[in-house]
């Protein structure tokens, strides 16, 4: 028996997904069926199985879930035109559009051209607003899927020090507002580090939690770290192996150095990946039941 324990994002999905099926049905007693539609642009292979699950997981759901594929060379006039269609389209309470973009669209004029009450990712500079002064309208998901985690493991964060690791719009920086909102399940104490922070261990060793999002895989080592720390690992690297595939995705953290001294971790794959996902389909549906 391992003495940590292991925070599954899976098994905390499941109980995401049983709470959404009942909220589903209620929504369709009033005749809404919540929707989302991704664009996805190019033909990135990785982005495609993504795009393909989140479709999959919905339809499973009796979500409406639809994706608008457009070419690489598109341009981003043509690109904005198709996300004001969809916001003024009804069965879609959610846009979401795929990223990474081709190097000539700007993520930014895309993030801004979603209408802020049908921006499921939360990354629209309205709802980053909302957020940072905790009264979040839709909170990006992968941080929120760390929240949901930490609550389903009974894990407070009040009064603990909470190390973030990676400062990015998608990650680093909306988990480092959520842990130390003055919310129930927050009031944590949090820094937040990144690619010019200096002695980044003096951090980790003081940190009670450590959110680990810089896409660097095995960074984390268990040296870097206090006894009975708990880690979140958000990272998803994909490095060569000796498999059918030709390789694995592994995380930032260095699971075998690091196991003898926590408390508790989110394993890669099966921790904080499978969260996102339940998280875009709770915003969807948050969208629907709001302003469905
Ligand atoms: P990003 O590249 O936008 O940001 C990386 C951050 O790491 C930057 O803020 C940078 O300052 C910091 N950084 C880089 N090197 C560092 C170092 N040596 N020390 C300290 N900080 C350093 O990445 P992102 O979009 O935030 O994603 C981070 C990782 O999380 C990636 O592996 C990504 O694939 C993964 N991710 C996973 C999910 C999920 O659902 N599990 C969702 C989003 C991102």
């Amino acid at each position: 028996m391992p003495k940590f324990d292991i925070l599954s994002g899976l098994d905390t999905a499941k109980s995401v997904y049983k709470d959404i099926k009942n909220r589903i049905s209620t929504l369709e007693k009033k005749n809404i069926q919540p929707g989302l539609c991704v664009i996805l642009i190019g033909d990135d292979p990785a982005s495609q199985i993504y795009v393909r699950t989140k479709t999959k997981k919905m339809n499973s759901l009796g979500m409406l879930s639809e994706s608008i594929l457009l070419p690489e060379h598109i341009t981003e006039d043509k690109v904005l035109e198709t996300i004001n269609d969809l916001n003024n389209d009804n069965r879609f309470h959610g846009i979401l559009v795929q990223f990474p973009l081709p190097n000539h669209i700007k993520q930014q004029n895309i993030i801004n051209a979603i209408s802020p009450k049908k921006d499921v990712d939360g990354f629209h500079p309205e709802n980053v607003g909302w957020l940072s002064i905790g009264k979040p309208r839709f909170i990006p998901c992968t941080p929120k899927g760390i929240m949901r985690i930490l609550d389903f493991y009974d894990i407070a964060l009040e009064g603990k020090n909470v190390v973030v690791i990676g400062r990015s719009n998608i990650v680093g920086r909306p988990i480092s507002i959520l842990t130390s909102l003055n919310n129930k399940g927050a009031n944590g104490t949090c820094t937040v580090c990144h690619s010019r922070t200096k002695n980044l261990e003096y951090f980790t060793h003081n940190a009670d939690v450590v959110i680990m999002a810089i896409g660097i895989p095995n960074y984390l080592k268990g040296h870097m770290i206090k006894k009975n720390a708990v880690v979140i690992d958000v990272g998803i690297n994909r490095v060569d192996a000796e498999n059918e595939k030709g390789y694995k995705i592994i995380g930032d953290v260095d699971w075998d150095s690091i196991i003898d001294k926590v408390s508790a971790i989110t394993p890669v794959p099966g921790g904080v990946g499978p969260m996102t996902i339940a998280m875009l389909i709770e915003n969807t549906l948050e969208a629907a039941e709001k302003y469905g």
